[in-house]
């Protein structure tokens, strides 16, 4: 059996992976001449990890970064709204590894790289069509590739479900998203945490030796250029004022390396895949970034397509079977990720005295049961 991967991201990659773990024949085409995964860096929640152990990933994964606890919600101010004590959580679910982006990536393609996967740059994938027989992919190049199955996980704008079901835009969710590393080299150790303040948040997470990665959001209009004066002087006018080491580690980022992206999610489909073509990650399920879990499940997506190509030897039912496993799921925590994103992103000032109040007054059982259906979850 032959696979076609569009997109070389965390979600194609892994899928690659696994498919080739049953034996499957993949090519992974993706777009980009050079794979330079961005974003600083990523939060591999337990589920995720999880999936990753199904397919012998998890080790390199966790050696590769550091394992962590979240669960501090804080002001702007530093104090403590809610925090889940890091024995409840390890014991409950276990620990999340948090790493950069690079560094994923890495990992990703010597495992593909082992286990006989290839990879190919520079193609863009325009759409595919198939027959009983099987799938062709056609490429910008002029190149066809044929195969058994195709599966869309060219990301956010996906050339595939746009091809299976239109060139919907995404939902824009209001607020734009900065990202960046800070080295503060004096080998500081800080807890992760969030900080919820009028109309923005600021995430935290400690990479180890004094290194963090860091994440901010504000609520504006879709497309809204940078301030005249650059990314950090905007960063440190909103948020200069927080406590520290807020001020500290967006002074401690390079201007040119920080990132900005505008903030989508989409309905969740009815359906994902049509035949011998399906999708996987963001192009099928894209979500808001508050729960950390886009791409946890894109690995999750990879792992159990491959569990369920293995288990059936007609591919459009074994494609039709993995839809159907993953759909619900990845619908559900989309939906209480805009939620999430909907109460960080408050500007009112009285709904977010409400909301600090609602989050303090959570006891610590309700909270744990929350995580349950995104941590606790078994496939
Ligand atoms: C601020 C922020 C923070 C986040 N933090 C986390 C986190 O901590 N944990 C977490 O799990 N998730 C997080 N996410 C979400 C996560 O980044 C994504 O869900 C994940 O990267 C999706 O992976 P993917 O492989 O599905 O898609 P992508 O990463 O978008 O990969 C798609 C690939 O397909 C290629 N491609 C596109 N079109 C074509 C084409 N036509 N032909 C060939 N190739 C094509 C692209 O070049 C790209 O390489 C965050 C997102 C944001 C915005």
């Amino acid at each position: 059996m032959r696979a076609i991967v569009v997109g070389g991201g965390i979600g194609g990659l892994t899928a690659a992976i696994a498919l080739r773990r049953i034996g499957v024949e993949v090519v992974v085409f993706e777009r980009a001449g050079e794979l330079r995964e961005i974003g600083a860096g990523i939060s591999l929640w337990v589920n995720a990890m999880k999936a990753l152990e199904r397919i012998g990933l998890a080790e390199a994964v966790r050696e590769t970064g550091r394992e962590e606890i979240g669960g501090t919600i804080r002001t702007p101010g530093g104090e403590t709204l809610s925090k889940i004590p890091a024995d409840a959580l390890e014991e409950r679910f276990g620990l999340n590894v948090v790493l950069r982006r690079p560094d994923l990536q890495r990992v990703l393609l010597a495992a593909l790289d082992e286990a006989g996967g290839l990879m190919r740059l520079g193609v863009e994938c325009l759409g595919f069509w198939q027959d009983g027989s099987g799938v062709a992919a056609y490429f910008a190049d002029g190149r066809e590739e044929t195969g058994d199955l195709l599966v869309g996980a060219d990301g956010l704008n996906s050339a595939i479900r746009a091809r299976l079901f239109g060139d919907e835009r995404p939902r824009y969710a209001g607020f734009t998203a900065w990202r960046g590393l800070a080295d503060l080299g004096d080998g500081r150790e800080e807890p992760g945490f969030e900080a919820w303040g009028r109309g923005g948040v600021f995430g935290l997470v400690s990479l180890g030796r004094g290194c963090f990665y860091w994440y901010a959001t504000k609520n504006a209009p879709e497309g809204q250029r940078d301030a005249a004066s650059g990314r950090k002087a905007e960063l440190l006018e909103r948020f200069g004022s927080w406590h520290e080491p807020v001020p500290s580690v967006i002074w401690a980022t390079k201007e040119e390396d920080i990132l900005r992206n505008d903030v989508y999610d989409r309905e969740p489909l009815k359906r994902w895949g049509e035949g011998r073509v399906t999708l996987l990650g963001d192009a099928a399920h894209p979500m808001t970034p508050n729960l950390g879990q886009g791409a946890c499940q894109a690995i999750e997506d990879a792992v159990a397509l491959a569990e369920c190509v293995r288990g059936e030897e007609n591919v459009a039912n074994a494609l039709r079977l993995y839809e159907e496993q993953r759909r619900r799921r990845t619908a559900d925590i989309s939906r209480r990720s805009r939620l999430l994103g909907r109460a960080g992103q408050l500007e009112n000032p009285l709904l977010c005295r409400l909301r600090n109040a609602a989050v303090k007054a959570m006891p610590l059982r309700y909270q744990l049961r929350q995580l349950d259906p995104i941590l606790g979850y078994e496939a």
